[in-house]
């Protein structure tokens, strides 16, 4: 059965939620944005109300949520500030690894001490010099007695300045490719981990983004997360569970944006009328409150799939795609509705625009997601018309009308359907030979 309705719980989840937002995000995030700093006393009352951590397993102590109710309450969150919302998500994020990991030891050594206190773990595939080509990493992971030894850089890793463990993606050969993948559980505390200085960005200032480096660090082999050749794998399954929330990202910053245009267009006025009485903005707020709900339907699509241990990937690329790409259409036009206002510091769109022009680059380029659903679409998509060959358009002759032994041939060229016993020698509209033609019919 189809049901859009959000159960009990599920809606009880999401006010609270929408409280906190409200209430502890709204009033600091400019705030900490023009400060380009982390407030990380939000992170730990979002750990305190329960908002963090909630995809843990029930039998290692978690509340064992679902990705829809991660998506309901990030939507809130980033409708606040998508910059924090990123930050209290990365928990999610970094732990993903560790709860798909087949190491049952890592996931007793560290879950229950991540639930039981305010623990950050951060998550690192991307490096100095590659982000979308995972397969790419050179961080190398040298196998050494009962240890590995990690050496190389992550790059761009949220939350790294803040947190207490990285799930960490490396190779035993950077030539062998996706063979070579593996991950670890690193707790940046060891000697040779060196994180670096906060990276100025344009947005998501309220978000710590960091390198890390690491010099012949030791990282005991109870720590590994997936062995070389399993890492690659790994690092996909955790992009299909949490692209769905970057549509959920968009979906609050968008609603945002558009509820803050319609407030003003009621207000502001020109050529002696309210604007929001001029057609033109009008379709502005139409078109942007149909990309908020189409992004929030595909988000929830993603979640939904991942929570009934479907394979979301597909959903999730067309969620993280489409919902990025509307939320800075939705943004940009707001700030077209808000005119000069819009581009001041004063009015929250032009945050808005900077934070949410990450969304169509982190966890998989824009591009990236077209890549992986054409590949779907040119591969494993199941298509339910017939091939066009076979395609039984009867232009020429009424179909109830033919004979059950009338022979019909197409034209595999120009798509020209033929009756009769014989194909012609030639298409006599494409004059391609009669070996073009297919059997179609009696
Ligand atoms: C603020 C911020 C936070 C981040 N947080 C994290 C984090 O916590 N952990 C982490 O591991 N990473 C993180 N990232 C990294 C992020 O995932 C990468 O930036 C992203 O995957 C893109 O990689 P890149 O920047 O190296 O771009 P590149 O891979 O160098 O791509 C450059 C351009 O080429 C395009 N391109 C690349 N390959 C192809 C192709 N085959 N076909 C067509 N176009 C292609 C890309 O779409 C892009 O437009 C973060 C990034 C930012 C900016």
């Amino acid at each position: 059965m189809l049901d859009f309705r959000l159960t009990p719980e599920q809606a009880e989840l999401r006010d609270k939620a929408r409280q906190f937002a409200v209430a502890e995000i709204l009033p600091v995030a400019w705030h900490y944005d023009q400060l380009d700093e982390t407030p990380l006393q939000i992170l730990r009352k979002a750990y305190d109300k329960g908002f963090t951590n909630t995809d843990v397993p029930a039998k290692y102590g978690g509340k064992g949520y679902g990705l829809l109710e991660a998506a309901l309450m990030t939507e809130e969150f980033a409708a606040a500030c998508p910059g924090l919302a990123t930050s209290i998500f990365d928990n999610s994020l970094g732990m993903e690894p560790l709860i798909l990991s087949d190491n049952e030891g890592v996931k007793q050594k560290y879950l229950p001490g991540i639930l039981d206190d305010f623990k950050l773990i951060c998550f690192g595939t991307s490096e100095p010099t590659m982000g979308s080509d995972v397969s790419g990493i050179r961080c190398n992971a040298e196998p050494d007695g009962e240890d590995y030894v990690l050496n190389g850089t992550k790059y761009w890793i949220t939350n790294g300045g803040l947190a207490d463990y990285i799930s960490v993606f490396a190779t035993v050969d950077p030539k062998s490719s996706h063979e070579g993948i593996c991950a670890f559980l690193v707790e940046l505390n060891w000697e040779g981990v060196t994180v670096g200085r906060p990276i100025p960005k344009m947005g998501q200032r309220c978000s710590n983004t960091v390198g890390i480096n690491f010099k012949n660090v030791r990282v005991p082999k109870e720590n590994v997360l997936a062995p070389p050749g399993k890492g690659f794998v790994l690092a996909m399954q955790t992009f299909s569970r949490t692209r769905p929330i970057i549509g959920a990202f968009a979906t609050g910053a968008a609603r945002s944006a558009m509820e803050f245009s319609i407030d003003y267009a009621k207000k502001r006025r020109a050529f002696g009328m309210k604007i929001k009485d001029f057609q033109a903005i009008q379709f502005k707020l139409a078109e942007m409150y149909q990309k908020v709900e189409t992004s929030r339907m595909l988000t929830w699509k993603g979640a939904w799939e991942a929570d009934q241990g479907q394979d979301p990937t597909i959903t999730a690329s067309i969620a993280k795609f489409y919902a990025s790409e509307a939320a800075l259409e939705v943004v940009n036009d707001a700030l077209q509705v808000f005119a000069g206002y819009g581009y001041t510091k004063m009015f929250p769109i032009e945050k808005l625009l900077r934070d949410v022009r990450l969304l169509r680059i982190y966890e998989g380029t824009s591009e990236v997601q077209r890549m992986i659903v054409a590949g779907h679409l040119l591969g494993n998509y199941q298509p339910t018309m017939p091939a066009l060959e076979d395609l039984p358009l009867h232009i020429e002759q009424e179909p109830d009308q033919l004979d059950s032994n009338q022979t019909v041939w197409r034209c595999r060229m120009c798509g020209y359907v033929h009756y009769g016993e014989e194909a012609p020698e030639e298409c006599p509209y494409c004059f391609f030979p009669k070996a073009s033609f297919k059997h179609i019919g009696a």
